[in-house]
């Protein structure tokens, strides 16, 4: 008996139980869809037995995890793409598919570039442009370039998946049609303020948005932005200690 609270103590302090507590699961046609938050862009998606891992980075511990059938990377940025995280999850037969400036570096992913569609199992996705508009680290520069970094639209069992990746909330985000969950960056300086995400969201309007990339965001103003408008603000941990 002594075992039983000090086990559910190990497990409520182990990040991995932390992350999966945090999972989400979505009804599809094909089947249970579940998301689960590891940390700022880095997200696990699971379905009809097959593991998707998003922007697998720093600081996760991946021992323990299951190993990817899929990898998507959305930009060159550590937080995004790590190639010591996709090697430490990598099996034989691992796909990764990347925007072109990642494939450089990642030289065993395919290139998928802004705009183009692509089928893996019973997946589709469609790249999708992230860029900055006006932010940048020096006057005329941004730290996103157009045409580089991808978000992505996921569709699955007819239930479509949105990760915007590193943008601010240009007219490709907010002409995406028919979104069911939405998971939408905002960080200074690097993509946009939550009220600019707001905005953009409203746009679009998807079913459920969760912000993710959010690191010294306040999302209070982000739930506010998005109050009467039907669009359920769903908020996830995405910073366990
Ligand atoms: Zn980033």
């Amino acid at each position: 008996m002594k075992l039983i609270p000090s086990l559910a103590l190990l497990l409520a302090l182990s990040p991995l139980a932390h992350a999966a507590s945090q999972t989400q699961t979505f009804p599809t046609s094909s089947g249970p869809v579940q998301i689960t938050p590891l940390n700022h862009a880095s997200t696990l998606i699971e379905a009809g037995g097959k593991v998707i891992y998003l922007d697998p980075a720093k600081p996760v511990k991946f021992a323990g995890q299951p190993k990817a059938d899929l990898i998507l990377i959305t930009d060159i940025h550590g937080d995004h793409m790590d190639p010591d995280a996709d090697r430490e999850i990598t099996k034989n037969g691992t796909e990764i598919l990347a925007p072109p400036a990642v494939v450089q570096t990642v030289t065993t992913a395919k290139p998928i570039a802004n705009g183009e569609t692509k089928t893996w199992e019973n997946w589709t996705i469609e790249a999708i442009p992230a860029y900055n508009l006006k932010r940048g680290p020096a006057p005329g520069k941004l730290f996103h370039d157009k045409g580089r970094g991808n978000g992505y639209v996921l569709t699955y069992g007819g239930k479509r998946f949105y990760f915007s990746g590193d943008t601010e909330g240009v007219a490709e985000m907010r002409g995406l049609k028919n979104i069911d969950v939405a998971f939408v960056c905002m960080n200074l300086p690097y993509t946009m303020p939550p009220d600019e995400a707001a905005e953009a969201v409203k746009a679009f309007h998807p079913k459920i948005v969760i912000p993710y990339h959010y690191r010294g965001s306040d999302l209070g103003v982000f739930q506010k932005g998005l109050e009467g408008t039907g669009i359920e603000v769903r908020l996830l941990d995405w910073y366990p200690k």
